[in-house]
């Protein structure tokens, strides 16, 4: 499912009025690599409303999450590459 950051915060309001857990920096460190791991950027599954909550409320562990997407994705361009390296020479 496609989500818009409106939809994204709307639905952390809706997690906010059932749960009062919110998960610190460290929580979010240990959970954001499993996140990147398992997920597709345009999918949240309701394990993860606790990352993106904190997403939401913090600058820093936000960037660290596209940092690490980041790493995921360019991980697979370099196979990419690799292959048109190998067309070339
Ligand atoms: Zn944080």
């Amino acid at each position: 499912m496609q989500v818009t950051r409106k939809e994204l915060i709307e639905l952390v309001e809706l997690v906010r009025v059932t749960t009062s857990e919110e998960i610190d920096c460290s929580q979010f460190l240990e959970r954001a690599a499993a996140y990147v791991d398992k997920t597709d950027p345009d999918e949240v599954p309701d394990d993860f409303v606790d990352v993106l909550q904190h997403m939401l409320v913090c600058k820093e562990c936000c960037e660290e999450l596209h940092v690490l997407r980041a790493l995921v994705s360019s991980r697979a361009d370099e196979c990419d590459e690799c292959d048109e390296h190998e067309h070339e020479h």
